[in-house]
């Protein structure tokens, strides 16, 4: 048999090994920390914006950007209100746990509240990577189509937030919401859902009331 299976195991194992490695270091820091994934164009950068825009006057936000060669998104974070951090893959099409742990070692932990991290536009690997942060979001949108669930399993099983995007758009695109809720029901049936346009703001609220909630809940954890 191909030794190829053993090998990628180990590499996961791994990843896996310094995924906790960070989550504890976060913890320590009193983070909240989210993992933002999506294929290229559904919008992480424009919910990232609008969610720095929200929270910068009360909270410290830190955002780690995974990107193949720019820092245009870490810059529209960064003109938000956001302490950012770039990290260029070279080439490499998701983020693992060794390229948080140095852009984490950069960002200064102990001086945020919340992190986000736009991981690499693609709805494949991204997924088999754990970084350590606490909850993965997946952002589709109305132009990429309601078959995304159907066809990237892998993804939408491991979110713990799914939010659509676009909404707005909805007059205008064929877009079976029935076909993606039943996709998404059969793979993620407890997955927290916004439907939302980063445009229009329509349904940006329930997505700031769900990451207060979880930033306040942080701060009793570490008071007691
Ligand atoms: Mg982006
Ligand atoms: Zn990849």
């Amino acid at each position: 048999m191909p030794e190829r299976i053993p090998v990628v195991e180990k590499i996961l194992s791994a990843n896996d090994r310094l995924a906790d490695e960070n989550r504890a270091c976060i913890d320590a820091a009193g983070v909240f920390s989210i993992n933002i994934m999506a294929s290229p164009g559904a919008g992480k950068t424009s919910l990232i914006e609008q969610t720095v825009r929200a929270f910068s006057s009360q909270y410290r936000i830190g955002m780690i950007n995974g990107d193949i060669l720019t820092s245009l998104d870490a810059d529209r974070a960064a003109a938000a209100g956001a302490v950012a951090v770039q990290i260029n893959t070279g080439g490499n099409c998701h983020l693992d746990a060794v390229m948080l742990q140095s852009a984490l070692d950069q960002i200064g932990l102990e001086s945020l509240d919340l992190l986000i991290v736009e991981n690499v536009g693609n709805l494949i690997c991204p997924a088999e990577f754990r970084l350590g942060t606490h909850k993965n979001v997946i952002v589709a949108s109305i132009p990429e189509g309601d078959d995304k669930p159907h066809k990237y399993p892998s993804m939408y099983r491991g979110a713990d937030v799914l939010v659509l995007n676009k909404i707005d758009l909805l007059p205008y695109v064929t877009f079976r919401m029935d076909f993606f809720r039943q996709g998404v029901a059969v793979l993620n049936p407890g997955v927290t859902q916004f439907d939302l346009s980063c445009r229009t703001g329509e349904g940006l609220q329930a997505w700031y009331d769900w990451l207060a909630s979880n930033l306040s809940d942080r701060k009793v954890i570490f008071q007691t």
